[in-house]
């Protein structure tokens, strides 16, 4: 029987790292952090996603502010804000809340954050870096994944990591993640064959949208399986994307979800600020 990776637990663990890096730059330069999230419009998991990231923003000492334009704002009064946020020295971290209306282009407004305030890790430049493996903000959700491999003793190196979804926010830079640790990876996506790539896996990742489309039977004996997935069930349950009664029983570990991959994603951009703040300097 699988053991549970404890997300909510881990996620507490970074905050309270990030919490001990925060204090010290404050005694030491006399600043704490920067966090603006700009949420457009009243998308309601927006508003949810946004509030957790206050509140952990609060928790571990950032100063933070929230941005609330109307859905109808232009493309370039959007850009507008951003740039002002580039500009703004006590703002080390810029989060633009996605999905945006359908009449903004997403991919210029992103492109507008400054690369040294992108903590979402989601700009060209610091796409690119993480694609030739330098240095460089990460997306949250794939570094948290690393972090939840990292504390339950999974070292990546010479095993065959298999991701499941190749969306450029979670499956791709995931894949290119293991890559540099040295897996042996395959990016799996809707053309894939699934029942022959899953069972090849000593870790997998799955990032898909889908309830329970991995099979517990396709999961190889002993892999470390990490649920990516959110779904919420039309009975109201959150589930992931993983059929887990039946991978628990044969995974070494495995993430619930919720209170797995979730909660790491928040104090990953926790970790992604207080780093954009010391590279600051200021
Ligand atoms: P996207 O919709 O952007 O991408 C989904 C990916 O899954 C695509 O690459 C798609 O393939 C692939 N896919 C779809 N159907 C299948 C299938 N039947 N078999 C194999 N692959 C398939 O999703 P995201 O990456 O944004 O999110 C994925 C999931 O992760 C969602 O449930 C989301 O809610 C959750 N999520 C959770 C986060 C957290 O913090 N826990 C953070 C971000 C996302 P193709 O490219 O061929 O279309």
């Amino acid at each position: 029987m699988a053991q549970l990776i404890d997300g909510s637990a881990i996620a507490a663990k970074v905050r309270a790292e990030v919490r001990a890096g925060v204090d010290a730059l404050q005694s030491s330069k006399g600043f704490v952090p920067g966090l603006a999230v700009v949420r457009v419009g009243e998308d309601p998991a927006s508003r949810i996603y946004v509030n957790g990231k206050k509140k952990a923003a609060a928790e571990v000492g950032f100063q933070s502010w929230e941005l609330h334009p109307d859905a109808d704002i232009t493309q370039d009064a959007l850009v507008a804000l951003v740039r002002q946020l580039n500009e703004d020295p006590r703002v080390h971290g810029i989060l633009v809340q996605l999905p945006l209306p359908k009449h903004l282009d997403a991919d210029a407004i992103l492109a507008a954050v400054a690369p040294e305030k992108d903590v979402d890790g989601f700009h060209p430049l610091n796409a690119g870096s993480l694609m030739l493996g330098r240095p460089g903000p990460r997306a949250c959700t794939p570094l948290g994944v690393m972090r939840l491999l990292a504390e339950v003793g999974c070292d990546p190196a010479g095993k065959k990591a298999v991701v499941v979804g190749r969306s450029n926010i979670v499956g791709k830079p995931q894949a290119l993640l293991l890559l540099q640790r040295d897996a042996t990876v395959t990016l799996c996506h809707s053309k894939s064959d699934l029942a022959r790539e899953v069972p090849l896996a000593d870790i997998l990742v799955v990032a898909v949208g889908v309830p329970e489309l991995i099979r517990g039977e396709w999961i190889k004996p002993g892999a470390v399986v990490i649920d990516v997935g959110m779904n919420r069930r039309a009975d109201g349950k959150l589930v992931g994307d993983v059929a887990f009664a039946s991978a628990s029983e044969r995974a070494s570990f495995i993430t619930p979800v919720p209170g797995g991959v979730g909660p790491m994603t928040i104090a990953m951009l926790m970790r992604n600020t207080l780093d954009a703040a010391l590279r600051s300097g200021k």
